[in-house]
C-alpha cells in the first residue's frame, strides 16, 4: 500500500496545500487510456496541458499529495515564459516573480565582470525572472485541475510497467491499494531518479562531475537588487565558487561548492551551514546579519542523457530523460521545451495526422537539444567547478588576470540556457528560401516576437497548430494557397493563416495584422509581398519563402507531417 506524506511540507514563506488522494474505489473501472503521464513536475504538467491544447486527454499520476519540496528551480527564461504563456500560467509568474537581467562576477572583493542579458522592446517577457518552483508548480496544478481533459490523480504511485503490442499495462499503488490500467502511451516524467528508467534498465550517456554543491534558501534582508552574484575563490572557501540569487518573499539562494572529500551529510549539519553562510555574509560586508534557514539540499553536476527518448510505448521527458547541470538555469527550463515538443508531436500521432516517425523526430530533436546543453553547460561547470588540476590552473589564470586585464573578463560569461534551434530537423523544408533571407528567425529557430501595440505581441496570436504568416498587401490570399489550407484542414490538420501588411482584412486569412510602419516585415526580413513563414505547433520555423506558392506550401506540410 502506498502511503504518501499527509503532513504539509515546512516552509517559512510558502503554505503547502495537501490534496486528497485519488482512490480507485470512488471511480468506475478504467477503460484503456490514450496517454498516462507519470509525475506532476514541470515536465509532466506542461505535457498534460499541451496535449489538452491539442484536444488529447491524459491521466496524470503523482505519487505525492503536494507540490515539490524546496524552491529548486528559481530562474525562468524568456522562452520558458513564452511556453508557459501558451499553457496559461505566464501572467501569474510575471505578477509574482522578480525580473532581472544583470549578472556580476566578483573576485578578491572586486567586480570583474558584469553580464547584461539583452532586452528587446519587441519581447513581451524579460530575459530572466526568479520565482520558487513551488509557485510555478502550484500555478500549473491549478491550470491542470481546471482542464477537463486532464484526470489528475494525487497519491497514485506507478509501481510497474509492462509493454504489450500497441499499449502499456501499468500497475499503480494508492493509499487504499493497487489497481491496473492500460494506456496507448506512457510518459515517464518521473524525474531525475526515474524508477521507470531504472526498471527498464536504460543507460544514460555522458558524465558526472566530482564534487558537491550546497543549495541553501535563507530569509535575510540584503540591500542588493535582483541580479545574479557569483563570488570566485573567496577567502573562506578557497578554490570554489559561491552563487547568490534573490527570490520573492525576502529569500536569498546561497549556493556553494564543498571542498573535496566532504560528505553531503557533513555539509548539511546545521553548524556547518551556519559557519559557511555567516562567512559568506561577512565577506560581502554583512557580518553578524540575522538570517533564517528555509530549505537546503546538496547536488552534484551531471551531464547525462538517454540516447533515445522513445522506447516502445514509453516516452521519457524532462529530468527522467536527461540530467543537466543547473548552472545557466537549465533544469526546469529545458523540461518546458521537452514538454512543449512532446505535446504536439504525440497529439498529432494520436490524431492520425502523422505516423510514429513524428515521435522519432521528437526524440532526435530533444536529444540534440540535450547534447547541445551538455556541451555548453559543461564549459560553465568546468569554470565554476574545475574537474582537474589543468582546468583549475586555467580558471585561476583567468581569475587573476581579470583583476587588471579587460580582455579576459568575457571568459566569465555564463552561457545562459537558450532555446535549441532545430536547424537539422527532418521536419524542415529543404526546398524553401531559408538561405536567401538576411534577417528574421531561421529555419528551425523559435519565432521572433514583435510588439504590435502597447500590450499586444505577435506571439499572443500564435499557437495551437501550424501557423502560416503570409506577407501581403492584396485583399485576398491567392486562391491556390487557400485551397491547400482548406484541404489540410479537411484532413484535420490545425492550420491558421495570419496575413501581415494589408490595411484591410485579407480574405482567406484568419487574422490580418496591418503592420503600417513595416516593423514586423523588417523583423522577419521580408521586403516584398508574397513572402511567408510556416511555423510548427511549437512555434518553431519549419520553412520560409521569399515567394510562396501552393506547391511549396503543400510540400512543406507533407515534410512536416511524415506519414
Ligand atoms: C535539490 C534540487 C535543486 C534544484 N535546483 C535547480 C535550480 O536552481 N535551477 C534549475 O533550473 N533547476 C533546478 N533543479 C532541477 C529542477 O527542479 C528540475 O529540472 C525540474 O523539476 C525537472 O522537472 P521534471 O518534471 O522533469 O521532474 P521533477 O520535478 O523531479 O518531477 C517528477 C515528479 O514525478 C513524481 N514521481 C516520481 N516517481 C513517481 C512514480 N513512480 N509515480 C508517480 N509519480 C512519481 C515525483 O513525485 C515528482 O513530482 C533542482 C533540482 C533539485 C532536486
Amino acid at each position: 500500500m502506498h502511503h504518501p506524506a499527509t503532513e504539509a511540507r515546512r516552509s517559512i514563506y510558502y503554505r503547502y496545500q495537501v490534496f486528497a488522494p485519488w482512490l480507485p474505489s470512488a471511480h468506475p473501472p478504467q477503460p484503456r487510456h490514450r496517454v498516462v503521464i507519470v509525475g506532476s513536475g514541470p515536465a509532466g504538467m506542461v505535457t498534460a496541458l499541451e496535449l489538452a491544447r491539442h484536444g488529447v486527454a491524459s491521466v496524470v499520476l503523482e505519487a505525492e499529495l503536494q507540490v515539490s519540496q524546496g524552491s529548486r528551480a528559481i530562474v525562468f527564461t524568456r522562452r520558458s515564459m513564452e511556453i508557459l504563456q501558451q499553457v496559461g500560467v505566464a501572467d501569474r509568474i510575471t505578477a509574482n516573480g522578480l525580473p532581472w537581467r544583470f549578472g556580476n562576477s566578483f573576485y578578491r572583493g572586486q567586480r570583474v565582470f558584469r553580464m547584461e542579458a539583452p532586452r528587446d522592446a519587441d519581447d513581451r517577457f524579460g530575459p530572466l525572472i526568479n520565482i520558487q518552483q513551488q509557485y510555478l508548480e502550484q500555478y500549473l496544478v491549478e491550470a491542470c485541475l481546471a482542464q477537463p481533459l486532464i484526470d489528475f490523480r494525487w497519491g497514485n504511485k506507478l509501481v510497474d510497467v509492462q509493454q504489450a503490442d500497441g499499449f502499456a499495462r501499468v500497475a499503480v499503488d494508492t493509499p487504499e491499494g493497487p489497481y491496473a490500467m492500460d494506456t496507448e502511451w506512457l510518459i515517464a516524467a518521473d524525474g531525475a531518479r526515474s524508477g521507470i528508467r531504472s526498471a527498464m534498465g536504460l543507460q544514460m550517456e555522458g558524465a558526472s562531475y566530482e564534487g558537491f554543491f550546497v543549495i541553501a534558501d535563507i530569509r535575510i534582508d540584503l540591500p542588493y537588487p535582483t541580479e545574479r552574484r557569483a563570488y570566485f575563490d573567496p577567502d573562506w572557501n578557497r578554490g570554489n565558487t559561491i552563487l547568490m540569487h534573490r527570490e520573492p518573499h525576502g529569500i536569498w539562494r546561497v549556493d556553494y561548492q564543498l571542498p573535496p572529500g566532504e560528505t553531503p551529510e557533513d555539509a548539511l549539519r546545521p553548524e556547518s551551514m551556519k559557519q559557511r553562510i555567516d562567512a559568506q555574509l561577512a565577506m560581502i560586508g554583512h557580518a553578524g546579519a540575522e538570517w533564517e534557514m528555509d530549505w537546503c539540499s546538496v547536488y552534484s553536476a551531471r551531464t547525462l542523457t538517454l540516447p533515445d527518448y522513445v522506447h516502445g510505448r514509453v516516452i521519457f521527458t524532462g529530468d527522467a530523460a536527461h540530467m543537466l547541470p543547473i548552472f545557466g538555469v537549465r533544469g526546469a527550463n529545458t523540461a518546458f521545451q521537452d514538454a512543449q515538443s512532446l505535446g504536439w508531436h504525440l497529439a498529432f500521432v494520436l490524431k492520425g495526422l502523422a505516423g510514429t516517425a513524428l515521435l522519432a523526430n521528437h526524440s532526435a530533436e530533444r536529444v540534440g537539444a540535450a547534447r547541445e546543453i551538455i556541451d555548453e553547460a559543461g564549459k560553465s561547470t568546468r569554470f565554476m567547478a574545475p574537474p582537474s588540476r589543468g582546468f583549475r590552473l586555467l580558471r585561476d589564470a583567468v581569475l587573476s588576470l581579470s583583476l587588471t586585464q579587460d580582455f579576459v573578463r568575457p571568459l566569465y560569461h555564463w552561457r545562459t540556457s537558450r532555446p535549441h534551434e532545430y536547424s537539422q530537423s527532418a521536419l524542415n523544408s529543404a526546398g524553401d528560401d531559408n538561405a536567401l533571407f538576411t534577417a528574421g528567425p531561421g529555419r528551425g529557430a523559435p519565432p521572433q516576437n514583435v510588439r504590435l501595440a502597447a500590450d499586444e505581441f505577435l506571439l499572443d496570436h500564435l499557437g495551437g497548430g501550424f501557423e502560416l504568416l503570409y506577407f501581403t498587401e492584396a485583399p485576398a490570399l491567392p486562391a491556390p494557397l487557400q485551397q491547400v489550407v482548406a484541404s489540410a484542414r479537411a484532413q484535420g490538420v490545425p492550420i491558421r493563416v495570419t496575413a501581415i501588411g494589408a490595411a484591410q482584412p485579407v480574405t482567406g486569412a484568419d487574422l490580418t495584422l496591418p503592420d503600417a510602419d513595416g516593423h514586423l516585415r523588417q523583423r522577419y526580413g521580408v521586403q516584398a509581398s508574397g513572402a511567408a513563414y510556416l511555423l510548427r505547433p511549437d512555434q518553431h520555423v519549419c520553412a520560409r519563402w521569399l515567394t510562396l506558392d501552393a506547391a511549396r506550401l503543400q510540400a512543406a506540410l507533407n515534410t512536416a507531417l511524415p506519414q
